[in-house]
């Protein structure tokens, strides 16, 4: 019997093989893995192939969406997960994207999808009222992520949630991202590239069964004071008005910015103003054009409402843009010196248009900009380009984000990512801002005590969403047991929302998720607290099998350069890097792994519940014997 909540089905399909499953949602993975972030750890884990070195060329790997456990069943339950080993990493990993595909898809009738082998032609498909097609996307493939939803919404129907990859998936650019309608993405890890592998242009989800919950007047009665509660709240009010608009002026104050390329983490006031959450709001849309997009730029039964259409104020310039978030401001314009909003705001649409990560490409963009300046690079080592690379010159930006989803000149070099683009030109690699393959999210870590160690071991590398010590110290204060237990309590609650498909923005706390958790899937938070431990615990034995897994768990060089300017000057991501060794071993102890090895001890596995799974076990053996002959072989004598 389908477990309350859930739609019952996953869908599987086989593109090497041509065919189509349709199997129950099996009720130990509801029971064990809840949803959204833990079926992709643990469905990816279970089906994708761990054999090959690179995961991008691999018909093994598999792409899973899986909306949250609460999709479609509590307010701003937004969140989809998009998971497979990242062409970056090598690691699992998870990526997410908000408004009304994971309700869609659930109202579809499915909880997963499997995606496993390669089409021989490009395809879309096709989840709607319980049933699954693989049609045709040829007349699609090249197109930009706006005009391929349009077009799939115009075959199928309006009122359709699309997933769509872009040029830069189809080249297999190792940062191509997925974009939800046109306006959101599942941006991190490179799950666009692996679609692109396999040939899929776009996931199409249309149905509306809702599940049946597990107390249907509870719920009902849950949502409405859920929905009022978290509206009455203060921070809903400003996350409504500005979202994460404001990020520059908050990280300019605490030196968080990474202002040319991460030399720059407080930049002046006058600079700071232009790209301000004013400047970006003030270039927001009429009420009649909002609401065109009403049924899609919200997450689903969203209070905070926070997304906002905007356009560029520049002269033939028609197209709309949701705001952008601060990750976006920051990697598309602060990162290359550029502050004008206009600029931003066309480089933002490009690259979603495009389909690529704003994050990896900002990085990699922008540490190549560093090579050449400081003369690196010369200028025939950047072919394509017919401007000089040079900070603070949108047209620089925009040449390269082109050359590198067209995989052209030196964008072949930039869709490799950083770490990859050091090796092929075989030199800066000391100064690629990434953890484990996957570049830096846009916060310093200079500027706040103890989140350097969240980005050193967050399970897909160098994510910012992955829990931050409280409160914000100066990392000169010293790591302490204060920011090591706040970290952990954060990232475990950050997990269980993604796993819960509830949108991080809206401020949800323990009380209201325990009345839609009670209500809509009859369990309770205590129940399910250990699933961040849990996919944690598996990051890491996959990790450690990929080879990032101790050997990763480390801190980008230039995050231990003293910060030059600004109220934080002279402060590192650590205050030395024995102090750095000393909290990661803080960290295994506390969550159980192996002080040597950095996976997970036999105890935890059974704490965590993790030895009922063979493959998991299995895989945990193998990665023991991994890493013992990987660092004995290391080891002097
Ligand atoms: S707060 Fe913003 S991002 Fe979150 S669900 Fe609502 S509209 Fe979407």
């Amino acid at each position: 019997m389908t477990c309350p909540g859930y739609a019952g089905k996953i869908a599987v399909v086989d593109l090497g093989e041509d065919k189509v499953s349709i199997v129950e949602t099996p009720e130990r993975l509801c029971r064990d893995f809840i949803g959204g972030k833990g079926f992709v750890y643990a469905l990816v884990s279970r089906y994708a192939s761990f054999s090959s070195s690179d995961p991008l060329y691999d018909p093994g790997n598999v792409v899973v969406v899986a909306p949250g456990a609460l999709a479609g069943l509590a307010p701003a339950s937004s969140k989809v997960a998009f998971g497979a080993r990242s062409p970056l990493s090598g690691l699992i990993c998870d990526s997410y994207a908000g408004q009304v595909f994971a309700a869609k898809m659930k109202y579809a009738g499915f909880d997963a999808l499997i995606i496993r082998g390669v089409a021989a032609e490009p395809v879309y498909i096709l989840l709607y009222n319980g049933r699954v097609e693989v049609r045709s996307a040829a007349r699609i493939w090249g197109a930009y992520t706006w005009d391929a939803t349009a077009e799939l919404k115009r075959e199928t129907w309006r009122g359709a949630s699309v997933a769509a990859i872009g040029p830069a998936g189809e080249k297999l650019v190792r940062y191509a991202n997925v974009i939800i309608d046109g306006f959101r993405s599942a941006g991190r890890c490179g799950i666009g590239a692996i679609l692109g592998y396999k040939r899929v242009k776009a996931i199409v989800v249309y149905g509306g069964r809702r599940p049946r919950v597990a107390d249907p007047e509870g719920w009902k009665k849950s949502c409405v004071e859920v929905y009022k509660t978290l509206q009455s709240k203060p921070s809903a009010e400003y996350m409504s008005k500005y979202g994460t608009l404001r990020g520059v002026e908050a990280c300019s104050k605490w030196s968080m910015c990474p202002g040319r390329h991460w030399r720059r983490p407080a930049p002046p006031r006058e600079l700071v103003e232009k790209v301000s959450g004013k400047a970006f709001l003030e270039r927001q849309v009429d009420r009649r054009t909002y609401s065109e997009y009403a049924g899609v730029i919200w997450g689903w039964a969203c209070p905070v409402k926070c997304s906002k259409l905007v356009r560029p104020r520049i002269e033939g310039f028609e197209h709309l843009l949701v705001k952008p978030e601060y990750e976006n401001i920051a990697m598309l314009g602060v990162i290359f010196d550029i502050y004008d909003p206009d600029e931003v705001l066309k480089l933002e649409w490009l690259v979603n248009n495009l389909g690529m990560d704003s994050i990896s490409f900002g990085e990699t963009a922008s540490w190549l900009i560093e090579l050449y300046s400081e003369g690196l690079l010369d200028r025939r080592e950047v072919g394509g380009l017919t401007v000089e690379p040079r900070f603070g010159d949108p047209r620089v930006v925009e040449e390269l984000a082109r050359l590198t989803a067209e995989r052209r000149g030196i964008g072949a070099v930039l869709a490799e990512g950083v770490e990859k683009a050091a090796r092929l030109l075989g030199r800066g690699g000391e100064r690629g801002v990434h953890v484990k393959g996957l570049e830096s999210a846009a916060w310093d870590p200079r500027g706040w005590l103890g989140l350097a160690l969240s980005y050193a071991t967050a399970d897909v590398g160098a994510s910012h969403l992955r829990g931050w010590p409280q409160p914000r110290r100066r990392p000169s204060e010293g790591f302490d047991e204060r920011a090591l237990k706040t970290l952990i309590e954060d990232r475990d609650w950050k997990a269980l929302l993604d796993t819960l498909g509830l949108c991080s923005f809206v401020p949800y706390e323990r009380e209201e998720v325990e009345k839609m958790l009670k209500s809509a899937l009859g369990r309770s938070v205590d129940e399910i607290w250990s699933i961040g431990w849990k996919v944690e615990a598996i990051a890491r034995i996959y990790g450690a099998l990929a080879g990032r897994v101790p050997e990763g768990d480390r801190i980008p060089e230039r995050w231990m350069e003293p910060i030059p300017e600004g109220s934080m000057k002279g402060e590192r991501a650590f205050r030395d890097l024995e102090e750095f060794r000393r909290a990661l071993l803080s960290f295994y102890r506390a969550r159980g792994y192996d002080e040597k090895l950095g996976i997970p001890t036999r105890e935890t596995l059974e704490r965590l519940g993790l030895t009922r799974y063979s493959w998991i076990v299995e895989a945990w053996e193998r990665a023991r014997r991994e890493v013992e002959r990987r660092l004995s072989a290391e080891a002097p004598g």
